[in-house]
């Protein structure tokens, strides 16, 4: 992001903020940005601590050769400068070189099949082979854990949750976009296990 357009947002923003009641301001500079589909990189410590823990240094976005990590901008509130993916626009390609680079322990140096970004929950309302509509297994065959994290049965996509990394691949590759902009196939944090109905 070039200057210019960094400190026009943080003008924008922080008019923005000065208008909103205070109760609602402080809500909105302290909720964590991870939610469906937008993840902390592999590694993280949990969300409860990430933001005292990263230092905002960018190592990772800057090792990631897949552009998957951003740094949040100043809307972001406390969370400004902590790296996320965006698993519809760009997954985690699981190359693991960010967990290396980490100065500080936030993201830990783990295995890669120990990656748990989050989970895939197939939405079997909109996804077109629960639907009967066409027969698609994109989300199984671009899996990098296929028959483990994901399998068919009558050709329809089943998450084994104990095995999926949260990676996102899965969601990218997806040809079904909700109105909501969500895929048919989408990751939920990890943190957030206890909302998702199995
Ligand atoms: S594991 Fe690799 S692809 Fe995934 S976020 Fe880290 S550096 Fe990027
Ligand atoms: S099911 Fe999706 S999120 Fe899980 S490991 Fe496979 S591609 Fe990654
Ligand atoms: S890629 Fe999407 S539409 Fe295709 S089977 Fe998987 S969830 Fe369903």
């Amino acid at each position: 992001m070039k200057r210019r357009d960094f400190l026009k947002i943080a003008a924008t923003s922080l008019s923005a903020a000065v208008l909103l009641p205070a109760t609602v301001r402080s809500m909105a500079l302290t909720k964590s940005p991870v939610e469906t589909n937008r993840l902390r990189p592999p590694g993280s410590v949990p969300e409860e601590i990430f933001a005292g823990k990263c230092i905002r240094c960018g190592r990772c976005v800057e090792v990631c050769p897949y552009r998957s990590i951003y740094l949040l901008d100043i809307r972001a509130g406390i969370f400004a400068g902590t790296p996320l993916i965006s698993a519809e626009e760009t997954p985690c390609y699981l190359c693991m070189k960010c967990v290396e680079v980490c100065p500080t322990g936030t993201l830990l140096k783990i295995p890669q099949n120990e990656t748990r970004m989050g989970i895939a929950v197939v939405n079997k309302h909109i996804c077109h082979t629960w639907q009967s509509l066409i027969i698609c297994r994109t989300c199984f065959d671009v899996c990098p854990y296929k028959e483990t994290a994901i399998t068919l049965n009558q050709l329809r996509p089943i998450v084994l949750e104990y095995s999926c990394v949260g990676c996102g691949i899965c969601t990218h590759a997806c040809p079904v976009t909700a109105e909501d902009g969500k895929k048919a196939i989408n990751i939920e944090p990890i943190y957030a296990w206890e909302r998702v109905q199995w």
